[in-house]
């Protein structure tokens, strides 16, 4: 059995910005001690929605009161709603009328709404979490919508995270299930940056890598418990999503939680996708994302890349211009119509670059596809994960159909500057089989 504890104590040491992480049963009445410890003769505005305020905020409210501390509550009415830069401006607003340190008592939301106004308004700020549901709680990146695009605006991480169990064990199991398929997510993640290690183009950081994904198995290897809503297990799973956030604080970007399987969730937000009339969860389309790329996985490491024809990919490999141009064409009636542009003019390799990238695909291929397949799970493995744990086990369990994701995956392949898994296809000329194998005659998601 794992240390977590201990595990959390070394991440702790070496993040950037979160400095405690408390969490265990029935210790949200420790919240206000935590705050006075952490931010002596300071404030609070606690920042809950109408779920979370019945969930944790309004007991940690009467705390704040006991404990005398003065405080305000900023409650956002709303039935559902996304990460907007307009309600972070809100509790900006409130921040000039009222200087404090903001409370966010919530899961992915609130959380990313409080993080941005207590970075634009130089103040560290808390989150009493209420569900193990993101893994962006302790990212110092917040997961915005400006204008209609969702962006990742680089901030400061939670100074102080607190997590009773017991309240994430109460919370919606589908919100459990999509947390736990946005840790799952990490596994074809890490086998994406693996690609990018060898590649050169975003060498894995060992400190990041040690603190995620040495544990990442264990974390992960307890659906039923998931399933069951044990405060142990989901307390395990809030952990591990903990973990994948300093991860990113100490490698100062999102690359150890996040790539491609992420951008198939990034574009049905910035679509407005709903099911049912209903916006779906993060860890749920990031869970499709995971399946489908953990299936990508499956067709690459069925093929032999030592056989390569390096020269004949080189030789077909397209300039800028015309990226940029395929880019356009693909991306012409998305909402941000520059962002295929302007993502690939930044991840953009000439042809010398990319001769490299393959030999070493090449040269190395043996060892390296044994290296993936140990870090990468098979399609079917993470399936039957998902399904025992509640998550998705398909596209249509949110809404999409498999023509859709197969539509998706041009974009993804372009949506971001970060070499993922479909560059590599790009490069070594095998996208189109790649994406047959999973799509066409015979894949597991055959449409
Ligand atoms: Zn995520």
């Amino acid at each position: 059995m794992i240390d977590f504890n201990a595990r959390i104590k070394d991440a702790l040491a070496l993040a950037s910005d979160t400095k405690v992480f408390q969490f265990g049963e029935d210790i949200l009445k420790h919240a206000p001690d935590l705050f006075m410890e952490n931010f002596p003769g300071k404030k609070a505005l606690i920042v809950a929605d109408g779920n979370t305020w019945g969930a944790a905020g309004e007991k940690v409210w009467s705390y704040f009161k006991g404990a005398g501390i003065e405080c305000r509550k900023h409650l956002f009415g709303m039935e559902e709603f996304h990460a907007d830069s307009i309600y972070s401006d809100e509790i900006g607003a409130e921040l000039d009328e009222f200087p404090s340190i903001p409370v966010a008592v919530g899961s992915g939301v609130i959380n990313d709404l409080c993080k941005l106004a207590a970075f634009r308004h130089n103040v560290p700020y808390m989150v009493v979490a209420t569900a193990a549901s993101v893994d962006g709680y302790s990212s110092s990146g917040a997961s915005i919508t400006v204008d209609g695009a969702k962006m990742t605006i680089e901030c400061k991480a939670p100074k102080v995270i607190l997590a009773d169990t017991n309240v994430l064990a109460s919370a919606p199991k589908e919100m459990t299930a999509a947390g736990y398929a946005d840790l799952a997510a990490k596994i074809p993640a890490g086998g994406e940056w693996m690609i990018a290690d060898l590649f050169g183009t975003e060498p894995i950081v060992p400190e990041a890598w040690k603190i995620l994904y040495e544990i990442l198995p264990e974390m992960i290897a307890d659906p039923e418990g998931i399933a069951a809503g044990n405060p142990e297990s989901v307390g395990i799973l809030f952990a591990g999503l903990t973990l994948s956030g300093i991860a990113m604080q100490v490698a100062h970007s999102s690359r150890p939680a996040s790539c491609a399987e992420h951008l198939y969730s990034h574009w049905l937000d910035m679509t407005g996708h709903t099911f049912n009339g209903k916006l779906q969860s993060h860890g749920f389309q990031v869970g499709v994302g995971t399946l489908t790329t953990c299936a990508f996985f499956d067709e690459l490491l069925k093929m032999d890349l030592s056989e390569i024809d390096v020269e004949a990919c080189v030789e077909k490999w397209p300039a800028l211009e015309e990226e940029q141009r395929r880019a356009r064409e693909i991306f012409k009636d998305f909402p941000v119509s520059e962002l295929g542009y302007t993502e690939i003019t930044k991840k953009y390799n000439d042809k010398e670059t990319v001769r490299r990238q393959l030999e070493l695909i090449k040269n190395n291929w043996h060892e390296f596809k044994k290296e993936l397949r140990k870090q990468v799970y098979s399609f079917d493995k993470m399936q039957n994960m998902f399904s025992i744990a509640g998550a998705p086990t398909c596209p249509e369990d949110i809404g999409v159909t498999r023509n859709q994701m197969r539509y998706l995956t041009d974009f993804v392949q372009l949506m971001r500057w970060r070499i993922n898994m479909l560059d590599l296809a790009k490069r070594g000329c095998f996208y189109d089989r790649l994406v047959d194998g999973v799509f066409g005659k015979g894949g597991v998601w055959e449409c």
